[in-house]
């Protein structure tokens, strides 16, 4: 039906095909060609409806559910369109003598239906054959639910280990564990392990923030029995080279994963920029996993930098970056990003056994 290109997350339609992506681009067209107000807030949302929808729409002839009805005379204009350059056309037709620029946040990214074609498609890299979930969160930062509802649902969903990384308090922006935040989730998850650990053995984590210069928001002696993931929430639009800052978070110890390297939001911002090269080949030579954000809005490695890395030897980890129950089933997207890369089963930790998890980090202590 559709060709997966070797790298790059663009996926070849047959023509006569307007996929949701190439709708939903439409969409947002036609709402940057609007000024602020209902109409431009009906398009917006329309565009989300489309791009996020988890199959495909036959070019509107199907729409969603959550559709703006004040959109329907553009739907019904778009409708006949049959190929991406048709659709295109017209939404600049219809933008009228505001040339919309269309935007390059949003380019790169794969809409919740091709992301699950790709899935389909994927053979050795199937979703349901995943052991670990990593990377959520829960009410103790910024989640929505307690720990156990958070590790249930990772349970259901066929998990036999996973990481739990809630926030620390060195990120302002969110709720963040302090010391006696960090003792507390400990025991938590000790108490889990003590009652569930045969079926699902639970794994504490923080997800930590990446400071101006590379050192990390938490004092080495909260780092034992703990897996860090690095991340950085600050800079981000700034348009200068971060690689140094990235190099020096690799190498503070504790660090078991890089999360959403780039730092990109789908339709926000680029992320940041850095010498990717390099900053592979230092995590590939310390043994510091890369993740895979499958939140659908980060998709962050992309599959052009995820085929880099995979190149350089790195190993992976898929994160879903859930902040709800709901979220965990997003690490699927981590797995299609990966399928578009190239990247084998083996080089992803979350296919393995728990033993796996640290590698051959002797400074990594899974409990
Ligand atoms: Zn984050
Ligand atoms: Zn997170």
């Amino acid at each position: 039906m559709y060709v997966t290109p070797a790298s790059g997350s663009e996926l070849a339609y047959p023509a006569g095909v307007v996929s949701n992506a190439d709708l939903a681009e439409a969409f947002f067209v036609l709402a940057e060609s609007h000024p602020p107000g209902e109409l431009r807030l009906a398009l917006l949302r329309a565009a989300y409806a489309v791009f996020d929808h988890p199959r495909e729409l036959d070019g509107a002839r199907r729409l969603p559910e959550t559709i703006p009805l004040e959109v329907l005379p553009t739907v019904a204009m778009l409708r006949g369109c049959r190929s991406r350059d048709a659709v295109t056309a017209a939404a600049h037709r219809l933008a009228g003598p505001h040339r919309p620029r269309g935007s390059p946040t949003r380019e790169g990214f794969l809409s919740a239906a091709e992301a699950s074609r790709v899935v389909a498609d994927s053979g050795a890299l199937d979703p349901r054959q995943l052991r670990g979930a990593a990377h959520w969160h829960t009410r103790a930062s910024d989640g929505a639910a307690t720990l156990d509802a958070m590790a249930r649902t990772c349970l259901r969903r066929g998990a036999t280990w996973a990481v739990v990384t809630d926030h620390t308090r060195g990120l302002a922006c969110v709720n963040g564990l302090d010391a006696e935040g960090i003792e507390l989730q400990r025991r938590a998850v000790a108490s889990w392990n003590r009652r569930r650990g045969e079926e699902l053995w639970l794994v504490q984590g923080l997800e930590v923030e990446i400071l101006e210069d590379g050192r990390l928001d938490v004092p080495r002696t909260a780092r034992e029995g703990v897996l860090l993931v690095a991340a950085v929430h600050t800079g981000l639009a700034e348009r200068r080279d971060q690689t140094k800052r990235l190099l020096r978070a690799l190498q503070e110890p504790g660090v078991w994963a890089l999360a959403h390297p780039r730092g990109r939001l789908f339709a926000r911002r680029a992320g940041i920029r850095a010498n990717w090269e390099v900053v592979f080949a230092e995590a590939a030579a310390g043994g510091v996993l890369l993740e895979v954000n499958g939140f659908p809005r980060r998709q962050d490695l992309d599959p052009t930098l995820l085929a880099l890395a995979r190149e350089a030897g790195c190993r992976f980890l898929l994160a879903s970056d859930a902040h709800h129950p709901r979220h965990l089933a997003f690490d699927a997207t981590a797995v299609a990003l990966c399928a578009q890369a190239g990247i084998s089963r083996e080089a992803i930790v979350n296919f393995g056994p728990l033993d796996h998890l640290a590698g051959d980090r002797p400074d990594l202590a899974v409990p």
